[in-house]
């Protein structure tokens, strides 16, 4: 697995709830077509950059043909943000660990919460971090038809067809 060294801004927030701390990072706004990937705990998990991913270019073709295949009309947002949000059906498990890539760091570890105190503990600061690389080995392994079927099922629970 490739890991990447990346430099992120760091924000430390207290829970409203338990009064824990939470640490956010965040790429820095130029980082176009980038993506911080996290855990369903809200951990930083891995890193993509989607600019360079062919599979997210042949992923993003396969949902659109799926949705004229099915009749399915809607607006490009909708399309763009169902592309990401499904995505993750293409990626090889880190650690054991799905990626989701409509999982964000919005809760708390300790508690659950998504209520933070806006104001900052500690001055924010620009930490690097070692994150795994997103890759796509299994996906590209596999017959056309079966990423159709993958990608429609993807669609599917997503609620796209009702
Ligand atoms: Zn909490």
């Amino acid at each position: 697995m490739d890991k990447m060294s990346i430099r992120v801004r760091k924000e430390v927030v207290q829970c409203l709830k338990c009064k824990e701390l939470k640490v956010f990072i965040y790429l820095p706004d130029f980082a176009y077509g980038e993506r911080l990937v996290f855990s369903n705990k809200g951990m930083p998990c891995a890193f993509i950059k989607l600019v360079d991913d062919q599979t997210y270019i042949e992923y993003e073709k396969l949902v659109r043909q799926i949705l004229q295949d099915n009749l399915v009309e809607t607006s490009e947002d909708k399309i763009l943000r169902l592309v990401i949000e499904t995505f993750g059906v293409t990626c090889d498990e880190i650690d054991n660990c799905k990626v989701d890539f409509a999982q964000n760091q919005k809760k708390c570890y300790f508690c659950g919460s998504t209520n933070f105190d806006k104001k900052l503990i500690e001055p924010e600061s620009v930490i690097t971090i070692e994150l795994p690389l997103v890759s796509h080995k299994k996906w590209g392994s596999v017959e056309f038809k079966k990423k159709y079927e993958l990608a429609k099922s993807e669609l599917t629970r997503n609620n796209v067809f009702n």
